[in-house]
């Protein structure tokens, strides 16, 4: 007789949100942070297919998180922007960001569990940007602005206070009226002051630490609006060609990144002032990862701009999900 594969656990986005707070999302994907810059990872670019219009795309990120629980899989994710509620009636109900994460066994390979990825990436990058908040932001950093006001942004609160003690945040967003939701709800969530602003400028100047999550390909936040000692986590930027930041606020800044080699395939923020010769290969101080293993400095004065670009990896999603199926059998959930 042949053996019969074990189950597939199947765990929807309630199911996922609930197994995977946001404090333990940030351990998660600190040492999966960490293990990647230590080269016990497997983490190929991902690729992109784009429609035809490029109205939206279908991205796979394969990879293979290491470890002491090795996971192997890939995140398949179709992100169709025009699905956010753009305030010109065109919107649908559906996020921006959809698809699933796979994890197959790495010792035999045959899959094991099959995760909502829409909840998934929106904990993953919150906990990779208060990852890098906690490692360097100024300790005193109390005020928290948000330029966007969709998943991220909503994520983004809930991590960063976990990690600094946000007193006051001020969000701005393309569409006035989704800035000034955000803020009544988010007041009420969290129980803390989030006022909206009418530009992003005067958000980031009040700033200690300030996360861009916005969908812009041309620059939201401009060097010359930072003060010294400002954080910021770019989040939102995620091809060669788009960016949230201009050429000034890169050049001032410390430059930490998820990962080297995503960085000089997908980063805007960093290609287009290099390709302007604004800024050369040095200008990356470092992954997270090493920062946390302490192969890089940090932040060396309370006056200096440390930035984090973000892209997003796999094995931030595969550390994710392994912790939400190891959660699921113990408790028998999925
Ligand atoms: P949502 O669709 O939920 O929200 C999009 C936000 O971007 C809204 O606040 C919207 O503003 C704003 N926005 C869209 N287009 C523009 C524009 N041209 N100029 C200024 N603001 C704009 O998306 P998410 O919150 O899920 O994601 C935000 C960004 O982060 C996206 O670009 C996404 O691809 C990226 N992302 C990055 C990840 C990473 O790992 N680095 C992972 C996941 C997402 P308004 O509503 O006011 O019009």
């Amino acid at each position: 007789m042949t053996a019969q594969p074990p189950p597939v656990l199947l765990l929807s986005k309630p199911q996922v949100e609930s197994l995977l707070p946001m404090d333990e999302c940030i351990e998660t994907v600190a040492t999966a942070l960490s293990t990647l810059s230590r080269g016990e990872s497997v983490q190929p670019l991902r690729s992109a297919t784009w429609l035809p219009d490029r109205r939206g795309l279908l991205g796979t990120m394969p990879g293979m998180s290491g470890g002491d629980s090795p996971t192997l899989g890939i995140k398949i994710v179709t992100v169709f922007p025009g699905n956010h509620p753009s305030g010109n009636g065109e919107a649908t109900a559906l996020p921006s960001h959809q698809g699933v994460v796979l994890v197959f066994d790495a010792r035999r390979g045959n899959l094991t569990a099959i995760l909502d990825a829409e909840s998934i990436t929106a904990l993953r990058t919150a906990a990779a940007s208060a990852v890098a908040t906690r490692a360097l932001a100024r300790e005193d950093a109390t005020t928290l602005a948000l330029l966007g006001s969709g998943v991220q942004a909503n994520t983004h609160l809930e991590a960063i206070r976990l990690v600094r003690p946000i007193r006051r945040v001020q969000v701005w967003s393309r569409t006035a009226e989704h800035a000034r939701a955000f803020a009544q709800q988010a007041t009420e969530k969290w129980d803390l002051p989030v006022e909206a602003v009418p530009d992003p400028r005067t958000a980031v100047e009040e700033a200690d630490i300030v996360c861009t999550v916005t969908g812009a390909s041309e620059p939201v936040l401009r060097g010359a609006w930072l003060a010294p000692g400002t954080h910021v986590n770019a989040v939102g930027a995620c091809t060669p060609n788009a960016r949230e930041l201009d050429t000034e606020a890169v050049r001032k800044a410390r430059l930490y990144v998820d990962r080297r080699e995503s960085c000089h395939s997908e980063s805007g923020d960093f290609l287009i002032p290099k390709a302007e010769g604004a800024l050369s290969e040095d200008h990356i101080v470092g992954e997270v990862g090493e920062l946390l293993l302490g192969d890089v400095p940090g932040r060396g004065s309370p006056d200096e701009i440390t930035l984090f670009e973000s892209l997003g990896l796999a094995v931030e999603d595969l550390a994710a999900a392994d912790r939400v199926v190891r959660k699921a059998l113990d408790s028998g959930l999925g």
